[in-house]
């Protein structure tokens, strides 16, 4: 299994799970961060830094957000995970506000 980060993070980016992971395997792309699916040992250390509860166990990810398991899985490629978040953002509207 893995950890999968969701719409909540795009735009966001605090980057408050960074640095709390052992592994160092999450990774910063142009509106998102993604976890390094192989990399990731389910510690769980992230999900509750994230301010805006963008992290879930693949398991446990809401349904409405299925579309962020490609996403993660596409890593590292930033070819296919840029233009995938550009894609669901317009899709889905996404005006995430900034966090102070
Ligand atoms: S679950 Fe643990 S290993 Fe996986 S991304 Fe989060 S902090 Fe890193
Ligand atoms: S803590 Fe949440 S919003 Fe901040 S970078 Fe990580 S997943 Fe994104």
């Amino acid at each position: 299994m893995t950890y999968i980060i969701a719409e909540p993070c795009i735009d966001i980016k605090d980057r408050s799970c960074v640095d709390v992971c052992p592994v160092d395997c999450i990774h910063e792309y142009e509106r998102m961060l993604i976890i390094d699916p192989e990399e990731c040992i389910d510690c769980g250390a992230c999900e509750p830094e994230c301010p805006v509860e963008a992290i879930f166990p693949e398991d446990a990810l809401p349904d409405k957000w299925n579309a962020f398991v490609e996403i993660n899985y596409a890593f590292p490629d930033a070819d296919k995970i840029n233009p995938l978040v550009n894609a669901y953002a317009e899709e889905h509207d996404v005006k995430n506000e900034p966090i102070s």
